[in-house]
């Protein structure tokens, strides 16, 4: 069975809006077993969106559209679809009902055009949408499954989630796809596979290993396909069992854990705390701990030296460390994290300095060139990096360098 994605908008052609929706729909397909056949992205005209659905409708079982659902005169799915099928638009007093009360709810007064929102095509299905006006449309001709979602994102979700996928699981018998996915950081992707090579060269026909690089970490998927799911969630936890026990070290987390919930939860476990001194991340670190809720109870803040003098007067890096050593240098950062260790009364630091560029790299220190440290109440542990020459990717990276250096501490 093919599925096939069309996002419809010009925005999506002239790179003003990202196609999320297909990226986030692929994944879904892929979690129910279905495999995604093609992606187009297809403006807002009807001779487009009539091309796209004769050639999907060739190739493909369900074809999901997105976009041009609203009431506005460049939303033209739904008209475009009628054509399609050669039927006409009813009301849907459910629906109109629905809009009215949202309306009504807002204090807003109802215009024409809203009302359309409740208008569907009559030999079609209306897709429920409790966080929007306008609903989803599912067709069912000729075997074939045309589904019509709004494009945004986050009622789009909300239609699949709730009405598409109860309605695909009822009209077709979905086989059992299972995926598994381990987090790494710290370690790169050709480096990962030459540690793992044996392990994914005597993985079944059925089970498959997928790599997902992304800056500063790779995302290693284990996908397993077959009919008893059982066996499969049985069979791929025992191959991640070997992936523990050769690259334990470098897993941080699996399938959606994020780096810094993990180093948080390890935080409030243990009952510890911490601080932050950054230069070259310039506050990076800070934001992304401060990103996950409950944080306060570990994380006590930060001092963004970014000028030496910050680093002197904040934190005690003395003239003759910045002058024989440098900024970026070992002596630098441990004295950062020791300092702000004591200042902040913590259980543990981080201190960050480097040449994020594209300026200030020298022959001896080139740009991207990071000194990173970890402290506790025992020891310091500096780490010398080069990030490379991406000043947003050395940031990124260095952030989460960090944070896994810290992790390995606390661990
Ligand atoms: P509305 O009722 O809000 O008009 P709609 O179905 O008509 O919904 P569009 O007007 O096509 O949807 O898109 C609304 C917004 O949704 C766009 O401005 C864009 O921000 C977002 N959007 C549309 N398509 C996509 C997509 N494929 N990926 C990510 N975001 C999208």
């Amino acid at each position: 069975m093919k599925a096939e994605i069309i996002t419809i908008g010009d925005e999506l052609l002239i790179g003003q809006v990202i196609d999320t929706n297909s990226a986030w729909l692929g994944q879904q397909l892929s979690l129910l077993g279905i495999s995604l056949y093609q992606r187009t992205a297809c403006g807002d005209s009807k001779e487009q969106i009539l091309a796209c659905l004769h050639d999907a409708e060739l190739r493909s079982d369900i074809i999901i559209l997105t976009g041009g659902l609203g009431p506005t005169k460049d939303d033209i799915t739904k008209k475009t679809l009628c054509e399609y099928f050669n039927t006409n638009l009813v009301t849907d007093e459910k629906v109109l009902a629905w809009v009215t009360h949202i309306f009504q709810m807002r204090k807003m007064p109802m215009l024409d055009i809203n009302l359309q929102q409740a208008l569907m095509p009559s030999n079609s299905k209306t897709l429920w949408n409790r966080s929007g006006t306008a609903p989803g449309i599912w067709f069912d001709v000729n075997n074939k499954i045309f589904i019509s979602l709004p494009g945004v994102p986050f009622e789009m979700k909300v239609i699949f989630d709730e009405e598409v996928i109860p309605l695909l699981k009822q009209k077709f018998e979905l086989p059992t796809i299972y995926h598994r996915t381990l987090q790494t950081c710290s370690i790169g992707e050709s480096f990962l596979a030459e540690k793992i090579k044996d392990i994914e060269n005597n993985l079944p026909s059925y089970i498959k290993l997928a790599y997902l690089p992304s800056v500063g970490t790779v995302r290693l998927r284990l996908s397993a396909h077959g009919d008893n799911k059982e066996k499969l969630i049985h069979e791929v936890s025992q191959i991640c069992n070997q992936f523990y026990e050769r690259i334990g070290e470098y897993i941080y987390g699996e399938d959606n854990d994020n780096l810094s919930e993990v180093v948080g939860k390890l935080l409030k476990e243990k009952n510890k705390t911490l601080a932050t001194a950054e230069s070259c991340t310039g506050g990076f670190i800070a934001h992304q701990i401060t990103s996950i809720a409950g944080s306060s109870s570990y994380y006590k803040g930060s001092i963004i030296s970014y000028d030496n003098k910050i680093k002197t007067l904040e934190l005690n890096v003395s003239d003759v460390i910045l002058k024989n050593d440098g900024a970026v240098s070992e002596a630098c950062v441990k004295q950062m994290a020791q300092t702000i260790l004591n200042k902040f009364d913590v259980d543990y630091a981080i201190a960050t300095s480097g040449i994020a560029g594209p300026d200030g790299g020298s022959e001896e220190k080139p740009v991207g060139t990071v000194w990173i440290a970890i402290a506790n109440k025992n020891e310091i542990i500096a780490k010398k990096y080069n990030m490379g020459d991406n000043r947003e990717r050395t940031i990124l990276r260095t952030s989460l360098m960090a944070l896994d250096m810290l992790r390995k501490m606390i661990l």
